[in-house]
Parts: C-alpha cells; structure tokens; sequence
C-alpha cells in the first residue's frame, strides 16, 4: 500500500518500549486501534534481523534472549543518545532508525488493514523526555517515511481518550502509566476538551521487565536448588523462561495460580506460583512506584480530596495488587471506561485530529482573509480534504476547541561560571512550569 495519492489517513501511534499501537478514526466514526497482520492489537517493539529480512514483533520477542545478537529491543530507553548504536551485520543502527523500522512495520500492516495509506500521525513519548529525546521520536517517524504532526506526551493522550468520553465533566485526574519499560504518573485538569497538565513525575527504567525479572530469577533459584544448575546461563532455557513468566505474571492478573514448567539441559522442574508469592518477590517495585504518587501530589499543590479520577495505563495496570495499591493510597475506584494498553493510541490520533483540523482551520481563515500564498492555498485544500476523510463532519468543530497545555517535565537554564571558575547551573524556568513560558 505505497498509493502516494491515497496517502491521507490520519492517525495516532504509541510507541512503546515493549509494545507499540496504531488507532485512527474507523468508517464508523469512532476511535479503534488498527490491529497488526497477526489480528493483535497491540505488536512487541521488538526487531528480529534474519539474514536479508527484518521482522517485528511477536517472533522478533520470542527470540530475544536466544538470538540475542539479531534481536533489538527496548530501543525506546536510548532515544535521543548521540552516541548509542546498534552493530548487526557489520551495520550501525541508530535508535531513530531502529524505531523507524518499528514503525514502518505497525504503519505497512495497518495500511494493509484498512486499505487505505496513513501519512499524516501523531507519535507519543514519555511525559519525561527532553528535546533531544522528542526530537528522535520525530525523526524516526520522518525516516519511516510519516509526515509527523505532532509529538504528544503519553499521559496527555491517555488523558485526552478520557476527556473525548466525559465532555460534560470537569475533573482532575491522576494518570498512573505502567507499562513493559516506563513509569510515570501525571496529575491533569480535564475540563471537557480542555487538557492542562499540573505535574508529572517517574522512571525511565521501571516497568514490567522488571516484575518478570524478580519472577524469573525466583524460578531459577528453584532449579538451581533442585539440579544444581542455573538456567539463566543456557541462552535457550533463558529465553524459555523469559517467555513462560510473562505469561505467568499475566496469568496472575486473573486467578490466584499459576504453573511454570522450565526446562535446561535435559532437566526440568515444573513448579506453581502463588498471586500472594508473586505479589511478595515484586513488592518492593511496587513500593517504588507508591512514592511517585506523592511527589507528583505535592508537586500539583494538590491533596487526594481534591483528585476525581484515577486513570490507570499501561499492561502492567492490570495487575491486582498494581489496582489495590492505587485505590488505597488515592482512596478511589479506577477508572473503568478507557483501555489501559489502547488508550494512549487513541488519544494520539485525537489529538493527529485536532491538529489537522487546527491546521484546516487557520488556513482556510487566511485563504478567506485574501492573505493565503498560493503554496497554502494548496496546503489547505489538502489539509481540509484530510480533515474530510478521516474525521467524522459533527466533531470537526468541537474538535478545533480542544485546548492542551503541558508543563515541562525538567528545569531548563544555563550553564554559568562564577568568580572561582566554578561552573553552576542557572535555573531559569523552574520544573512543571506550563508552558508555553
Ligand atoms: P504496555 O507497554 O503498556 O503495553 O505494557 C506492557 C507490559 O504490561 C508488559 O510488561 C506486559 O507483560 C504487561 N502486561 C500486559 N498485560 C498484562 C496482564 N494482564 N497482567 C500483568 N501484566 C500485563
């Protein structure tokens, strides 16, 4: 599906660490996820590099710890560093070309879906990432060949897809993202399409891997009590095993047991995980997590009376003691009504919409205004032909009012030296200051 001419669809992607989604507005009208050529609706962010082949997703992560020097993955976590590079074959990959291949294969296999080109879409990233970082992200999608539009923070999407459901209502929200690699929490006003960041805060480096980690490591230490030998060094058994305790972990999430059978070199050991066991080994990351919710409070200027709603994001969510643990210490039910893994994709292409009809919108005021060069004459009848297609006609004007307003997540200043030579760092606009400052 290469059809320049057809390449008008508008759409929303998130970019995971461990996975990534696609969503556009479908011929109904509504906002649905595009599922991949597996019929998944979300696909691992993971490369398998196989001879002249390059393959994403779900075979590319069922070989990640046996083939680990074909196998990329968790591209997102160098995403702005200069100097990281992947060699495979004697070539070097940047993390902006690693993640244009992802998504190259998400944009081909949802073309192929809906039989329709996809040009125009919005990328999410982290509410945390610098310039550098977001800047990346664009990249990639350039070198995947996308026009990007526009880069939105995760919490915002995920916050914009609850906005977009609850028009009517005025709240503030807490967004609790725990995905496959990543943590944050956000707190935002949500006032119907009014979107307003207060505060963000998390880890770049903790997320579901780590729970499966805690799991995987307590399994070997049970087949090392029992032959004598450590799994984690069989590069097979391992990958064997990296697979079985996700499963495990998402197993967990719905009955209070789970069986795991690891298997190395010709031995093997079938034993059951408890939720109470499960919960016990990854207590202290879920403790980790628990402080965020009062730094991000605190930062807001807020107390948990004055919180509505709480959102949770991201896989990792639906794990009980994730959902116990959040409505104990904010004293609310979750929110049911957004999906945890989609609603980030879904909140991207909203906001792809917005800014297409923002882009119709103020074109088409010049072209009325009898000011329109003739290169934006053209770029607005694009931009309405766009607009047309893929957003239904009775949301284009509520659409054009959504207003969004972030902070930024790090203090920005400047480097001076003083009398001593000493060099110190200037602070000029202070962290969670909206912006534009
Ligand atoms: P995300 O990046 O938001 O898609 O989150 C992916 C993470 O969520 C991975 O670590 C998955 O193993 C985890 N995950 C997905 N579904 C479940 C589930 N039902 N229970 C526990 N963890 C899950």
């Amino acid at each position: 599906m290469s059809d320049a001419g057809k390449k008008r669809k508008i759409s929303g992607i998130d970019l995971g660490t461990t996975y990534s989604a696609i969503a556009h507005f479908d011929e109904y009208g509504k906002v649905d996820i595009i599922p991949n050529s597996d019929n998944e609706r979300i696909t691992p962010s993971v490369i398998l590099f196989e001879d002249d082949e390059v393959i994403v997703g779900k075979i590319a992560k069922n070989q990640a710890v046996s083939n680990p020097e074909n196998v990329v993955q968790f591209v997102k976590r160098h995403m702005g560093e200069p100097d990281w590079v992947r060699v495979i074959n004697g070539r070097e990959y940047t993390p902006e070309i690693l993640s244009a291949i992802i998504l190259k294969r998400i944009v081909s296999d949802a073309e192929d879906q809906i039989g329709e080109g996809i040009s125009d879409v919005v990328i999410t990233c982290p509410a945390y990432f610098n310039d550098n970082e977001r800047k990346a992200t664009m990249d990639a999608g350039k070198i995947a060949g996308l026009s990007v539009i526009g880069i939105i923070n995760e919490p915002t999407a995920a916050a914009i897809a609850y906005g977009m459901n609850n028009l009517d209502r005025d709240v503030k929200a807490l967004v609790y993202d725990l995905g496959g690699g990543t943590f944050d929490v956000t707190i935002l006003h949500i006032d119907g399409n009014n979107v307003k960041v207060l505060a963000t805060d998390g880890e770049r480096r903790l997320g579901g891997k780590d729970w499966d980690d805690m799991l995987l490591n307590h399994v070997a230490e049970k087949f090392i009590e029992e032959h004598k030998i450590d799994p984690r060094e069989d590069a097979e058994a391992y990958q064997d095993l990296v697979i079985k305790v996700e499963e495990a972990k998402k197993t967990l999430s719905k009955k209070p047991l789970a069986k795991i059978f690891a298997q190395c070199a010709g031995k093997s050991l079938k034993m059951q995980v408890t939720r109470e066991e499960f919960e016990e080994l990854t207590r202290p990351l879920l403790e980790q997590t628990e402080t965020y919710l009062d730094v991000v409070l605190k930062k807001a200027d807020l107390t948990w009376d004055s919180i509505d709603v709480v959102i949770p994001v991201g896989g990792m969510t639906r794990i009980p003691a994730v959902v116990q643990m959040l409505e104990r210490v904010t004293k609310k039910k979750l929110e049911k009504g957004v999906n945890a893994d989609e609603c980030v994709a879904i909140g991207a292409a909203y906001w792809a919409a917005i800014l297409k009809v923002r882009e119709a919108n103020s074109l088409a005021e010049k072209v009325q205004q009898g000011v329109a060069t003739a290169a934006e004459k053209v770029q607005q009848a694009e931009a309405a032909a766009a607009v047309e297609e893929a957003v239904p006609e009775e949301i284009v004007g509520m659409l054009g009012g959504v207003v969004v307003q972030n902070v930024n997540s790090h203090s920005l200043g400047i480097v001076t030296i003083d009398k001593t030579g000493a060099k110190k760092n200037l602070i000029m606009i202070e962290e969670q200051t909206p912006l534009p400052a």
